[in-house]
Order: C-alpha cells, then sequence, then structure tokens
C-alpha cells in the first residue's frame, strides 16, 4: 500500500554499474526517479557515495527514504494519539506546535541570512531544532499537574497574535512594543485587526487551544511523572548539545553577528518580554515621590514681547519622505512657500510614540531614558508651567503618554470637540478656538502643543481628506503585504501631504500675532516608519537594530519676525546631526528660560550662540 503510492518508479532501460552494499538491489533495474525521496530526510544525501552511478546512488536514497519512513515515521505516527493522552505527550506536542505555528518570521530571517551561504541550510536547521527544543524544555519546566492544558491553551493564543505581527509587519514583541500595545485605544485596535489576524487567530489559536483543553490526560502518580518529565529534560539537553557542539564556531558567529534574529522565536522571547514587561509595571521596587526638577530654573530674557510658541508633535512621519528635505515627490507644496528650515538630520529618541513622546520631553535624553524614572519626574512643560509659562496640550492622537498629566489637557479625538470629523476626527480642528485661547491668557508667554493623527499606520488612507489623495493608486488595507511598495508608498505620501497643509495653517494661523508677539512653530515627528523595506513595516525595532526609516525624523522650524532666535542662523544648522534630546532645553530657552541642566546641552533654539554651535 505505501509502496504503491510513495514507491520508486523504475526505468526500464539498464544501466551499468558497480555493485552496490545493499544485498538484492543490483537485481532491480536502475531506478532514476523516486516520490519517495520527496519525503526522505536530507540526510539520505550522505548515504549514497558519490562514486556510484547516479541511478544506484537515486536507488540507494530511495531505500533509505522509503526505509525511514516505513520504520520510523509511520509508526511514530501511528503512536502520537496515545502520546497526546499522555502529560508530557501534550507538552512536547503542543510546544512543537506553538514554535512552529508562530515563529515563520523566525525561520524566514534564518533563512534571510543563511540560504545561501555554503552549509548554511544544514546550519539553519540547526538553529530551529536547537530553538524548538528550547520551546519544548520551557514547557516541561512551567506546566504542571492541572494547570497543563489552561497554560499550553493561553500560549497558543498569544503566539497565534505575536507570530502574525511579527510575521506580517516585522515587528519585534519587546518591552517597549508591550508597552505601545497597553496604550492602544480602541480605534488603534480596530485599525489593526484584518481578515488575516481573524482567520489565524481561529485556526493557529482558538482551535489548538479548544484541542489542547479537550479529552482527559491518563492519570499518572507523581514519581513516576516526575522520573519521566527528568528524563524528558535531560533527553531534550542532550540533544541541544548534540546539535550546538559540532557546529560551535557557526553558533558563535551567530550570537555575536546576527542576535537580533531571536528576537523574534515565538514565543521565548516574548514571554521574556512579557515577564520583564509586569516586572516593570506592576512591581516596581518602591513607590518613589515625584521629583522636582530643575530648582535654579529662572528667567534670563524680559526683554522681549509675550511669546507664542506651538509646538507640533507629529506621528509616524519620516524624514526622508519631506520634499523639504530632498524627496523627489512634491509632498510639501503648502510649506515650500513659507520662511523656514528644515533640519534633515534628526533622530529620534525611540522607535515607538510610547517611548519617543514621554523622552523628547524629558530632561533625561535617550541615553538615560528609563519610562519610570521619566514618569515620576518633572518634565520641560511642567518646567515651563511653574515659570508663568500657559501650557496647552490638544490632542488628536491617543493621549500624551503622561507628558501633559500636570498641564491642561484638551481631547479631540471626537466630534464634541473638533469640528472637522468626516468621520475620522482631522489634525487640523485642533486649531478650534485657539484666538479664544490667546486672548484669555494674553500677557502671559503661551505654549501649544499639538499632538497629532499624522501617518498612523497601517490604514495610511484613512489618514487624509480625499482631496489629498495626490498619489494614486493607494492601499486601502491595512494588511500592507496584499498591496504593492507602490500602493503603500502613495498612500503613506497622501499622509504627508496632509501634515504638509496642516503645519501649512498652524503657520498661517500663528501670523497675525506677529505684530505682537514672539511667535514660532516647531515641528517634530515622534518616529518614523517602515514601508516594506526589507520586509518590514510599521515601527517599534528595537532601537539598536531599527533602520534609518524608523529613526530619522522631519523637524520644521517656522518664526515671526519679532521672535528671540531668528531663521537666518538656524538655516545654518539645517544639515547638523540632532536628536529629540535637543527639545527639552530647546523649549526653555525659546520662552527665555534658563537652568544649569540646559547648560551643557544642545537645543533647538539656541542655534544664534556661537559659544554653542550645535
Ligand atoms: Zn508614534
Amino acid at each position: 500500500m505505501l509502496r504503491s503510492t510513495m514507491g520508486c518508479q523504475i526505468e526500464p532501460k539498464q544501466e551499468p554499474g558497480r555493485r552496490t552494499p545493499l544485498r538484492g538491489l543490483e537485481r532491480r533495474r536502475p531506478i532514476t526517479r523516486c516520490r519517495a525521496l520527496q519525503y526522505a530526510p536530507c540526510a539520505t544525501r550522505y548515504i549514497a557515495p558519490r562514486s556510484y552511478p547516479a541511478s544506484q546512488q537515486a536507488a540507494i536514497r530511495c531505500r533509505v527514504g522509503s526505509l525511514f519512513i516505513i520504520k520510523i515515521a509511520m509508526p511514530l505516527i501511528g503512536r502520537l494519539p496515545s502520546y497526546w493522552e499522555t502529560h508530557n505527550g501534550r507538552i512536547v506536542l503542543s510546544a512543537l506546535f506553538i514554535f512552529f505555528s508562530s515563529s515563520t518570521a523566525f525561520f524566514a530571517k534564518l533563512l534571510e541570512i543563511y540560504a545561501h551561504q555554503p552549509g548554511g541550510l544544514l546550519f539553519s536547521a540547526s538553529v530551529i531544532a536547537l530553538f524548538a527544543i528550547a520551546t519544548v524544555l520551557f514547557f516541561l519546566l512551567i506546566c504542571f499537574g492541572r494547570l497543563t492544558r489552561w497554560i499550553l491553551a493561553l500560549f497558543v493564543l498569544a503566539s497565534s497574535q505575536a507570530g502574525y505581527y511579527m510575521a506580517q509587519y516585522g515587528v519585534v514583541i519587546d518591552v517597549d512594543m508591550l508597552e505601545n500595545t497597553m496604550q492602544t485605544n480602541p480605534a488603534e485596535f480596530w485599525g489593526l485587526v484584518t481578515p488575516s489576524l481573524v482567520l489565524r487567530t481561529v485556526f493557529l489559536g482558538v482551535l489548538p487551544a479548544w484541542l489542547m483543553l479537550r479529552g482527559r490526560l491518563r492519570p499518572v502518580g507523581f514519581w513516576r511523572a516526575l522520573r519521566a518529565r527528568l528524563l524528558l529534560i535531560t533527553g531534550a539537553l542532550v540533544a541541544a548539545a548534540l546539535l550546538v557542539v559540532p557546529l560551535t564556531a557557526s553558533y558563535a558567529s551567530f550570537i555575536r553577528e546576527h542576535k537580533q534574529v531571536r528576537l523574534y522565536a515565538s514565543p521565548l522571547y516574548f514571554t521574556y518580554s512579557l515577564v520583564r514587561y509586569a516586572n516593570l509595571r506592576w512591581f516596581p521596587h518602591a513607590p518613589q515621590p515625584h521629583r522636582t526638577l530643575a530648582a535654579d530654573l529662572k528667567v534670563v530674557d524680559q526683554q522681549r514681547p509675550g511669546q507664542i510658541v506651538v509646538l507640533v508633535v507629529g506621528e509616524t512621519a519620516r524624514a526622508d519622505r519631506f520634499a523639504l528635505n530632498g524627496y523627489t515627490r512634491d509632498t510639501n507644496p503648502a510649506l515650500r512657500g513659507q520662511r523656514l528650515v528644515s533640519f534633515t538630520q534628526v533622530t529620534s529618541c525611540g522607535t515607538s510614540t510610547a517611548v519617543s513622546v514621554p523622552c523628547m520631553f524629558s530632561a533625561l535624553g535617550r541615553s538615560r531614558y528609563d519610562s519610570a524614572e521619566a514618569r515620576r519626574s518633572d518634565n520641560v512643560l511642567d518646567l515651563l508651567q511653574r515659570s508663568g509659562v500657559q501650557v496647552l496640550w490638544r490632542d488628536n492622537n491617543s493621549d500624551s503618554k503622561g507628558v501633559a498629566d500636570r498641564v491642561r489637557f484638551e481631547n479631540f479625538r471626537s466630534p464634541q470637540r473638533n469640528p472637522v470629523c468626516d468621520p475620522e476626527c482631522r489634525d487640523v480642528g485642533m486649531l478650534d478656538g485657539l484666538d479664544a485661547y490667546i486672548r484669555d491668557n494674553a500677557g502671559h508667554d503661551i505654549l501649544i502643543v499639538l499632538h497629532q493623527m499624522g501617518s498612523h499606520g497601517p490604514e495610511y488612507y484613512k489618514r487624509y481628506p480625499t482631496e489629498f489623495e495626490k498619489f494614486r493608486p493607494v492601499c486601502r488595507t491595512g494588511e500592507l503585504q496584499r498591496c504593492t511598495k507602490e500602493e503603500i508608498d502613495n498612500a503613506y505620501d497622501n499622509t504627508i501631504l496632509y501634515t504638509d497643509h496642516f503645519l501649512s495653517k498652524v503657520i498661517d494661523f500663528l501670523k497675525p500675532y506677529d505684530r505682537t508677539h514672539g511667535t514660532a512653530m516647531l515641528y517634530v515627528s515622534d518616529h518614523g516608519e517602515s514601508l516594506g523595506e526589507n520586509k518590514m513595516y510599521l515601527h517599534g525595532a528595537p532601537y539598536a537594530f531599527a533602520p534609518q526609516a524608523q529613526i530619522r525624523v522631519p523637524v520644521v522650524l517656522w518664526v515671526g519676525q519679532n521672535f528671540s532666535y531668528s531663521l537666518e542662523t538656524a538655516m545654518r544648522y539645517r544639515d547638523t546631526p540632532f536628536s529629540h534630546d535637543e527639545l527639552f532645553c530647546g523649549l526653555l530657552t525659546a520662552f527665555g528660560r534658563a537652568t544649569s541642566l540646559c547648560e551643557q546641552q544642545r537645543a533647538f533654539f539656541a542655534l544664534r550662540k556661537p559659544a554653542h554651535p550645535g
């Protein structure tokens, strides 16, 4: 039966050749094609000596392959149902399913690196086997008693989600990504729900979870179970050692040069991230009081008219997609007509909103940034408010990520407050009623922060009104892999076009105040975006491995005639490398506030001082 479906096709023509070591094989007619080879393990390649004629090599491979299937694979498959009913069996089989169904991004990254190297496929197989064993070991160590089935079901559900986002968007589930996920609002969540995600959740999550929960596990005595578990763990450790020892040099180079690949191994890495995240979030070491910074903060420049600064915190805009920075498409038709400077070499603090936004307002800077430390310390808005500046935060994004906790905050994500919703509430609606706010705060310095929806993905096509759909055709789904690169680029570039329009409106709003106030608009995007380069989408990559597309951000400065700092001076520094770190002292300087915290710090607005030339 088996032979008839998987057996060898025999060619009628006899070929001369040497005798083969397998008894009886020489009496057969030579075999040139064998369907069984499709199923035979690669190892059979090494069984047939190259010195034999091709037909006899094929015969040997065919026989060994068939033997493997009949004697080893089939009996193993036959035993699976009864193995599934044991504790260890369910753990091992479920662990392998969880690993292989959710680590496709891991396999793809491995093959990307090794597929074309000599011996690369063998090494890739070894790494995959090693991580499969590590996954089995992990579950053998955490699954006990009645909890076993529930733990497996929970992990298969979580892995189906993590596997989807890693495979589809190339993201890594690290602590920052979990922080991001926890801060996702319902609108953002529904934007990420796609038909593929639903299908994957059902077939690789819900159904397997149901199977893992179903049926009784054969009861077995405690000591017997423990002995079997210890034997299995020992066997797994030995197998892991056998995989690593012959390829030690390759493993050493893998760990040294390609360590980012392991971040895609599911569920091991996301479990590690989850434990770290829970530890940071829910088990803080000790409650610490709020830290007041810059006790020496003082006003140093009082000879000015009142200042009005609008700071636009952008969302997901890439520096290289601004025509102002040299992009070949005209994505800045409105800003091109304004007197402004676009800084071309600015890097972000993080690759996600949850990191970049609190970081850019904190005194810590990227090198010392810690989310808990930033949250419990004064940020630049606190300092400005304390020194007499009226601070208003208007938000059309998710929220201020804790930055505006102690200043006036207005939510513009709903039609109750935002007059420009179709039904998506547009950034330009945040300008509504600002004249009244300025009037009410006459005689004060004013900082208005506008937190944009900007280019938030993956549904770029929703981020602009129809009249801004200049580049066509556009991708009209959140499943970016189903669109061509051109469609994704078009949709994304249209979002930049809309941001260009919005920024120009902000400048036009400020112009009438230019006669009576010092006015300025500073636009800073929070992070960039991957648009399919190297199969990466969205953002949130670990900073050390993040592509330039995710960390190079556009920064645009417009200043009125009476503003303390001249545009001409700023213009000289348009190609100087800056980062989000500059914003903290930049805002203080813009309002003529000084503190020892900023003595060594560079700032966007401090550019005219030759003593601190960027
Ligand atoms: Zn963001």
